[in-house]
């Protein structure tokens, strides 16, 4: 798909919208979108069921996408996804995820260095040969994810 500056701002913002619909903890949000500009998916960092389990943003973006076809859809998402899954032993981490269901290009904001992804999401998933873009955004979106980045400062995901 087209990926202007402007298309990347306008979903990067729905990714930051959709973030703030987390029940707690990180704002984490993520929209998948067609090879044809449509939404066919999104999600925000937040629980699987009823239970404790955690489901990240970039997995509940593609589950919404389930009866889509995600070939070639670009993901955006807030934050760099993980490799790991360090809380959670049933779920595959979101790399392999996104690689599996074929989705060809992830634009993300903030870098993880930390957590999840420790700062070997983007590796892998350029490893998987996809591509991946860091997005930085201005007006709106940058304080939007300047907010995200307090956040995270609050629970230590930067040293
Ligand atoms: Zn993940």
């Amino acid at each position: 798909m087209d990926l202007s500056d402007e298309v990347m701002e306008h979903f990067m913002n729905l990714a930051v919208k959709e973030s703030y619909d987390r029940p707690t903890g990180f704002y984490v949000g993520a929209v998948l979108v067609s090879d044809s500009g449509k939404i066919i998916g999104r999600g925000h960092r937040g629980f699987l069921g009823q239970t404790n389990m955690l489901m990240h943003a970039e997995r509940m973006a593609i589950e919404d996408a389930y009866n889509k076809n995600t070939k070639g859809s670009t993901l955006f998402t807030t934050l760099e996804p993980c490799v790991q899954a360090k809380q959670n032993q049933v779920l595959s981490p979101c790399c392999s995820l996104i690689a599996r269901c074929g989705i060809s290009t992830v634009v993300y904001g903030l870098k993880d260095s930390k957590w999840g992804a420790a700062g070997e999401g983007v590796k892998e998933l350029e490893r998987r040969g996809i591509s991946v873009i860091q997005y930085f955004g201005w007006n709106d979106f940058l304080e939007s994810i300047m907010h995200i980045s307090r956040d995270y400062d609050n629970y230590g995901l930067y040293d």
